[in-house]
């Protein structure tokens, strides 16, 4: 079987250099004689793989020397409850940006432990745009700030930060994270589960500024402490070792292609060549207003049900496969991350025009 073009939301594709030396390590990596999957994470060998991945990390994203990089289990899902058990420490209480279904369940963990506020809300349109914000809706009478940086179901994107001032911003950026330059001073805490634009399910990155670690209360389990992790070299107990491993493949990968600005520079081409075809297109609209827009998710839709239907079906019989929208939207959805090579958005472009000929 042929490789196809996957865009899939979550897991979604991994470069295929990546999956090579994933095979041409497999059987025995190195000198060690096994899999990496074998190995014991007190190992040299393996102790050698997760510095160098968080080494490369932090060259990418250019992570300032106070920040911890940890690496979890649970997905971004935990760090929903992990990141208020953390960080409600002080007034018990967060502002949140509504922008999504992901927001709307990182609201529903902060409830357990303390006040989630809603300072403002874009669900009166389905979530297609990102809601004006301004400082007065910061008040200082709280923990922290939470963000969807990327909205992967709706396809919205901030591109400017929320004005919180001096009050910590957290992001879920688990679908954008490597996809374009940030300054990582700008937040207090970025999460992000691997499966998107890392690699494999099974590991979450987080990104701590280190004077937010050390605060929760003794009632907080010793696995959903952030201090466990930071003390001990995210290996208090045994890591996601083999998701580990694969996502420093994609680190050393990214630096192979020039860094985060280069990837961006050709996020920035792919995503602008599909929604340019979508908005000139009589047949397919694009659901997000242009300025709030995603790099890595791009919804459109006919505005038929049968024809995306039969849209979606076509499509996996071109090899394009993984196409249909979140089943809160509807139509289509094309998930366009790191790993998705621009001839993959090509052929995507072909088969529409060609299906848009097809139904005029
Ligand atoms: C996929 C996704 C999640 C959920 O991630 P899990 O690792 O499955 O828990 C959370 N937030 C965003 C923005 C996502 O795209």
């Amino acid at each position: 079987m042929e490789r196809v073009y996957n865009f899939s939301a979550g897991p979604a594709c991994l470069p295929i250099e990546v999956l090579k030396q994933a095979q041409d390590d497999f059987i025995s990596y190195g000198n060690s004689g096994m899999n990496v999957m074998e190995m014991s994470h007190r190992s040299k060998e393996y102790q050698d793989i997760i510095d160098t991945a968080e080494a490369d990390l932090r060259d990418l994203m250019n992570i300032p020397d106070n920040y911890s990089v940890l690496f979890l289990q649970g997905g971004a899902s935990l760090q929903f409850a992990m990141v208020p058990l953390n960080l409600m420490t002080k007034y018990k209480k967060a502002h949140f940006v509504k922008t999504g279904q992901w927001a709307k369940k990182a609201i529903e963990q902060a409830k357990k432990f303390g006040e989630a506020n809603v300072v403002a809300s874009s669900e009166d349109k389905t979530f297609s745009y990102i809601p004006q914000l301004n400082a007065d809706m910061f008040t200082p009478d709280a923990d922290y700030v939470h963000i969807t940086s990327n909205n992967t179901i709706y396809g919205t994107r901030f591109t400017k930060l929320p004005p919180v001032g001096d009050l910590p911003l957290v992001s879920d950026m688990s679908s954008c994270i490597l996809s374009e330059e940030i300054n990582v001073a700008d937040y207090a805490l970025i999460y992000a589960g691997a499966q998107k634009n890392i690699g494999p399910a099974g590991v979450t990155i987080v990104i701590i500024r280190n004077d937010l670690i050390g605060h929760a209360p003794d009632s907080v389990p010793t696995m959903l402490n952030y201090k466990t992790y930071a003390d001990n070299g995210s290996m208090f107990n045994t890591p996601p070792t083999y998701a580990i491993y694969i996502a420093g493949l994609v680190f050393k990968h990214l630096k192979k292609l020039g860094g985060v600005g280069e990837m961006e520079k050709i996020n920035k081409e792919k995503a602008a060549m599909l929604y340019e075809f979508i908005d000139n297109s009589p047949l397919f609209q694009a659901t997000v207003e242009p300025k709030y827009r995603s790099l890595m998710n791009v919804p459109f839709i006919t505005g038929s049900e049968e024809l995306d239907k039969e849209f979606v079906a076509g499509a996996k019989k071109a090899g394009l496969v993984n196409l249909k929208g979140h089943r809160s939207v509807g139509g289509m959805r094309a998930s366009i991350y790191n790993a998705m090579p621009e001839s993959g958005v090509r052929e995507l472009i072909a088969y529409m025009a060609k299906f848009e000929a097809e139904h005029k």
